[in-house]
């Protein structure tokens, strides 16, 4: 019996890598043309095999968004250049088994043509797009024929149970990888992408926070997927955390400034760079080719609640003393406690903080976060922050 129950363990075993291999996409995308044609943008994607696609427009701003199963990229970053038309696209994953371009474009387009091409001559499996502008009523006309053969929305997900703590439980760090999959974040100077560096380093800093055994970590990704903001939130509430560290990069255009700062939320911003850092950081779901339509606004306002001041409270209690841990072991910027209205802070009961890590537009920040010798320091001084918050709400 005890043999047969090995054998049976084995072949179980031995079994999971072959189905995770049949789970893997396997259909590539091995590069990518674009071109303008008379008053026609068109988007060419050499494939491995045909697909099955889903293409349609959105509004506010405009975006075209195609649908596809996951497939490999094999594309370099710069393949993604304006033309025409198209001011600029991204790609990566929507959700699991769906891969998800999104084409952000200069005017109100028509999906003219879309051609899924068997193989000629020299050419494989094409896939084929092509846009041409359209007046504003007509393109609004699309829209609402669309939604008019649309299934009816799913009513919204019920808000997550109040907390119940568990007395004497490991107190539950909530780790935040900003961005994922189809949303890239920044782009460094040297082609580095925001969502990589975020991911990494939240890994790193969980293997560090469970070394001691006294907390617990949850992370709202551990892979390249996309994740909306709302449901970063829900995660975090869901998993009961006792604190929220959401992780990001930021770019701006003076090269030349690096150092990390932390956020947390306010109804009003401490200053302009920190509400258009909230600005740039809550538009997430729309680059990633969400109609928000009227949650648009939900997301961006902050109604700030009586259990959130106190919330509130914690949260800078927590940026108070991680600060001087960054300042010990890393660079600081100078201005770097500041407030601001992200979306992702937003849970009434879950303390949150935001940290930008540094400046993928600065050569040093670049090459310091994605090395992860250099990065280090940094991930040692988050961990002493979220160490000294708990030790001090023990005592
Ligand atoms: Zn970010």
């Amino acid at each position: 019996m005890f043999f047969l129950a090995l054998g049976l363990v084995t072949l179980v075993t031995g079994s999971l890598p072959g189905s995770q291999n049949a789970a893997r996409a396997e259909i590539a995308v091995t590069s990518v043309r674009t071109g303008v044609h008379n008053d026609m943008t068109r988007l060419v994607f050499d494939l491995s095999a045909n697909v099955k696609y889903n293409i349609f427009t959105l509004d506010k701003p405009y975006r075209v968004v195609i649908d596809l199963p996951e497939l490999v990229w094999q594309v370099p970053p710069q393949a993604t250049k304006p033309v025409g038309l198209i001011l600029g696209w991204r790609y990566g994953q929507f959700a699991p088994g769906t891969s998800r371009v999104v084409i952000d474009v200069a005017a109100p387009v028509a999906v003219r043509k879309v051609l899924m091409l068997a193989p000629q001559g020299r050419f494989g499996h094409r896939f084929a797009v092509d846009l041409g502008k359209i007046d504003r009523a007509s393109f609004l006309g699309a829209l609402r024929q669309r939604a008019g053969r649309a299934k009816p929305a799913r009513p919204a997900a019920k808000p997550p149970p109040p907390k119940r703590r568990v007395a004497g439980g490991r107190k539950v760090v909530v780790l935040d990888p900003g961005h994922g999959g189809v949303d890239p974040g920044t782009i460094g100077v040297t082609g580095v992408y925001e969502k990589n560096v975020t991911l990494a380093i939240a890994r790193e800093l969980k293997r560090r926070l469970e070394k001691s055994g006294r907390l617990r970590v949850v992370m709202t990704r551990s892979r390249d997927v996309f994740v909306r903001l709302r449901r970063r939130v829900d995660r975090g509430r869901r998993a009961h955390g006792d604190l929220f560290v959401s992780l990001h990069a930021d770019a701006i255009k003076n090269r030349k400034v690096r150092g990390a700062s932390v956020y947390t939320l306010s109804e009003n911003s401490s200053d302009k760079e920190a509400a258009a850092l909230a600005a740039k950081e809550n538009k997430a779901d729309i680059i990633a080719g969400l109609d928000l339509g009227s949650e648009d606004q939900e997301v961006t306002n902050i109604l700030i609640s009586l259990v959130q001041r106190e919330t509130m409270n914690l949260s800078a209690t927590f940026a108070n003393l991680l600060l001087p841990e960054i300042k010990k072991r890393a660079r600081l910027l100078k201005n770097s406690h500041r407030f601001a209205g992200f979306a992702v802070l937003k849970a009434p009961d879950v303390p949150s903080v935001l940290v930008e890590l540094g400046y993928l537009s600065n050569r040093h920040d670049e090459r310091l976060l994605t090395s992860p010798r250099r990065r280090r320091a940094l991930v040692e001084a988050l961990a002493a922050g979220i160490e000294r918050y708990f030790a001090k709400r023990r005592s």
